[in-house]
Parts: structure tokens; sequence; C-alpha cells
């Protein structure tokens, strides 16, 4: 081991390698704390040349590869093993903004790009890129398409995948599949990059990625809106989308107690309205400055009480503060206590069905669990959490959550959903995929798994 890791080593230079267990132990652990491992070194290479050094390295050794971004996700796929023999390649040198081509609408970039800044390359030629999501100061454009993140636009732009147009990937055995296209039709012959995307890096590691722009969508108008039921919120969100066709970018859905958890634990955030109602919607919605049609159908939902309160965001700041809320959930939940998370898509129309039956069976089955729900409902995407009380510990705690667990994932089969909507598999749902997942598919991720990582030295133990 010590012979790889010095040939390893010499590939990146000095400076450009980790071994000190200090500055490796962020990397070891993922962010929520609930996952260690350990590694015999971390890489960080320069150019996609090196990536491909390495790999070759690695698979004359059979050295397992780790790679990682920025570490935000949400499944553990980024954290080495606990053997002390796994690799991790980290991308963060890679952060060179290659082309942006404003007539194209479309911007080229190292994977090891920061989301943020690929936001702010698009926006310097008066384009945007939609892809916004709460780790994006830190989270890489490689680990977005690795895990196929979804975020705060999917409704309006699509996820990951849908915004990608090539991708430059090093596999397993060290070749380098240039795949950078920025080409709107490509017929010829089977669409790879799609493989990559979303496969969590067990089928190769991206160096580069190639995405579309948008033209920049004006003016945007946020809401924070009050309703007494889920199925008001579905019923709004259609009426929306319908009244103002390609307009409404983001529509998220808030429960009463994941508002309540950021007015208990995150004391600078100011909620708009009283945290007393059962649902909760902030909405945007692109429509020029001088138009009123938010107001007139907001006004008319509130006439007709589908609406219960509503505030509209004055200026930019406002709207901030508006999305601040939203975006304090998930660190309001870790202050909160150990949760349970699932991050499952269910299709729209089933939703209120799905939420009310969901907290039925958890009342008679688990009548321990308290739900938290909140999520991208107008992707059909809930973060259906939950936490037990702090008194439950160890063993106790992890019979309970399983229970928890698979009353919601028996219930998201049932109504044809999927057990997760964005934030991948990594380790923490492999066991879960293998058992919801039909036969037949998971057959041919395997095949595809052998085909590309004969040896399995891709993020082993991932995904499948
Ligand atoms: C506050 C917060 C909010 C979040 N909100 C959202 C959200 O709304 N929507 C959403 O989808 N996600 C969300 N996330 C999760 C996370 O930000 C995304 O999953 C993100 O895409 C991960 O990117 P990363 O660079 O941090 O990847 P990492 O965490 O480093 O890695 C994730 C997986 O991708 C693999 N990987 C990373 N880089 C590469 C590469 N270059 N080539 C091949 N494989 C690679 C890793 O091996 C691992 O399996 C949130 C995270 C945080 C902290």
């Amino acid at each position: 081991m010590n012979a790889t890791v010095d040939r390893l080593k010499a590939i990146v230079g000095p400076g450009a390698w980790v071994t000190d267990p200090e500055a490796l132990q962020p990397h070891l652990t993922e962010w929520r704390g609930r996952l260690h491992g350990s590694a015999s070194v971390m890489l960080l290479p320069k150019n996609t040349a090196e990536v491909a050094e390495i790999l070759r390295v690695c698979a004359s050794t059979r050295t397992a590869v780790v790679p990682q971004g920025g570490n935000t996700g949400m499944c553990g796929g980024a954290i080495p093993d606990e053997s002390g023999t796994q690799v991790i390649v980290n991308l963060r040198r890679m952060n060179r903004i290659r082309q942006v081509d404003a007539l194209n609408f479309s911007l080229v970039a190292d994977a090891g790009c920061v989301l943020a800044d690929v936001q702010a390359a698009a926006r310097e030629v008066g384009r945007m890129f939609p892809l916004s999501l709460g780790g994006e100061g830190s989270c890489q454009i490689g680990g977005n398409l690795a895990t196929n993140a979804g975020g705060i636009n999917v409704l309006r732009y699509g996820t990951a995948r849908d915004l990608t147009l090539g991708v430059e990937v090093v596999l397993a055995d060290g070749t380098i599949w240039d795949g950078i296209r920025t080409l709107r039709k490509n017929t010829a012959g089977y669409d790879l990059k799609q493989l990559f995307i979303g496969s969590e890096g067990t089928l190769g590691i991206i160096t580069g990625v190639a995405v579309k722009l948008f033209p920049d969508p004006g003016h945007i108008r946020t809401a924070f809106l009050a309703l007494a039921t889920a199925q008001q919120a579905i019923e709004l969100l259609a009426e929306f989308r319908t009244r103002l066709p390609e307009s409404v970018q983001a529509f998220e859905l808030i429960s009463k107690r994941a508002l309540s958890y950021v007015a208990r634990h995150i004391p600078d955030v100011r909620l708009p309205l009283d945290d007393g109602y059962p649902w909760y919607v902030l909405l945007d919605v692109a429509i020029p400055d001088q138009s009123d049609a938010l107001e007139r159908l907001l006004q008319a939902a509130i006439d007709r009480g589908m609406v219960t309160d509503a505030v509209l965001a004055k200026n930019v700041a406002e709207a901030e503060q508006l999305w601040r809320v939203r975006h304090s959930i998930s660190e309001a939940e870790k202050r909160e206590g150990r949760g349970i998370k699932h991050d499952i898509a269910v299709p729209i129309g089933r939703m209120p069905e799905f939420l009310v039956e969901a907290s039925r069976r958890l009342t008679v089955q688990v009548p321990e669990a308290i739900p938290v729900v909140f999520g991208h409902v107008g992707d059909g995407n809930l973060h259906y959490n939950a936490h037990l009380p702090a008194a439950l510990q160890g063993a106790e705690f992890d019979r309970l959550a399983l229970r928890v667990t698979t009353v919601i994932y028996e219930l998201v089969q049932e109504v044809g959903g999927s057990i997760s909507a964005e934030h991948g598999i990594g380790v923490f749902k492999r066991d879960a995929l293998a058992q919801y997942s039909d036969p037949a598919e998971l057959q041919l991720m395997r095949t595809l798994k052998q085909a590309l990582d004969p040896a399995n030295i891709l993020n082993p133990g991932k995904v499948i």
C-alpha cells in the first residue's frame, strides 16, 4: 500500500496530497456527522491528465478510489470506508471555467468549479445557470452532475441531468472520454453522458462539464403564503402554472413544524408569518416589473379561501430574507437533534393523499415519530423527515428509525414514487435501493457497473 501511495503522491506532486490526520478529517466525515471513514491519502489533481494517471495506477494495483467534490452530499457517497485503504480524489483544484458562450447559451468548466462560481460566470455574460441549492457555496459542478442534483429551480429548468450538454470523464482504467459537446441535438449513437450523471462516482470520475445557460429571467417576484391544507398548495400550483405559463420558477412547501424549528434554532432568521398555520408555500415567479398578475392571482386565492395569509417581497433583500427561511430548515433540523431523512418523489397529484396517509400510518405504527415535512413540491419532491424523542438512543433509535423508513418507503412504492428524488443513494440508501427496485432494473445497473469498472475500484460499496 505504501508503495502505491508514494506513486500516487508523485503524480500530483508536493502540496497536492494530504495525509495529515487533522487536515484529512473534514474529508472523512459526512457533513452531518453520520458517517466516518478512513483514507490512506487524499489526492488533489490539477488536471484531467493527472486524474487519468491516478486511475491507471489504481487500476493496476486494485486500489479503491473515492471521488469527492464539495462533500455536501446527503447520502455518504463521498466518504471512504473504514478500511483505511481507499484513496480520495478531491477535484477542488480543478476549478477553471473553460469557456462561456453567450450566443450558444453554454458554459464549459472543470468539474471542481464551485456551483456558485459557475452561476457567477454565467451572470457575467448576462446569462443564467439555473441550478441552485442550499450547498451552492461549497458543492462542485462535478458533484452536482454525479448526484443529478435538483434544488429550487427544477420546476422551470429541470435537474442537473436536464442542464447537461456534455461531460469529460476518466474511466476506471484511466481512459479519458472527451464527451464535452455544446450541441442541443446529437443522435450519434448512445447518449453516454447519461450513464455518468447520477452515478455517484461509481462508473467514472467526471473531470469536465458542458452545461446549458438561459436568458436572465428578469424580474422575480417572491411570495410566502400560509395555507390550511397541502391539497390547497397542489391546486394553487396547478393554477399558477396555468395562469402564468413558464413563469413559476420555484414552489416550495413547508410544514408548520419545519417552520417552528427555524424559529427555535436559527435566531437571526425572521419569520415572515406567524408559525401557527398548518402549511406554507414559498414561491418565485418571473414576471415583468410592472405586472400585477401575481397580486391579482393571490388576492383571488385569498378571496376563495385557498390562501389564508400572504407576504410579497418588495425588493431583492426581502426576497432573500424569505428564502433564508427555506434554506435554514436543514440546519434547524440538525440542531433539533438526530433525524430520519427521506428524500422521496411522489406524483404531484397524489401528494395530498400521500401526506394524509403517511401521517395516519405513522401515528398508528410508530407513534413516537415526529414528522418534519418540506420540499420542492413543484417537482413532486418531499423531504419527509422525522425526529424521535431525544431520550431514544442507540439500538432503540435504530429500530424505530427503520420502522419509520419502512412505513414511508412502502407508501412511496404504493403511490408509484421513488425513494430518492435528488440526494442519490450513496451508502445510506444502498440496501433500500436493492429492496425497492425492480429486479431487472437492478441487474441492468450491476451489468453496467461490471462493464465499466470490472475490478470494482470506483467508489466500491456505494449505490449498488
Ligand atoms: C444545506 C444543503 C442543502 C442542500 N440542498 C440540496 C438540494 O436542494 N438539492 C439537491 O439535489 N441537493 C442538495 N444538497 C446536497 C448536495 O449539495 C448535492 O448532492 C450536491 O450535488 C453534491 O455535490 P458535492 O460536490 O458536494 O459532491 P460530494 O458530496 O463531494 O459527492 C457526492 C457524490 O458524488 C460523487 N462525486 C463528487 N464529485 C464527483 C466527480 N467529479 N466525478 C464523479 N463522482 C463525483 C461522490 O463520490 C459522491 O458519491 C444540499 C446540501 C446541503 C449541505
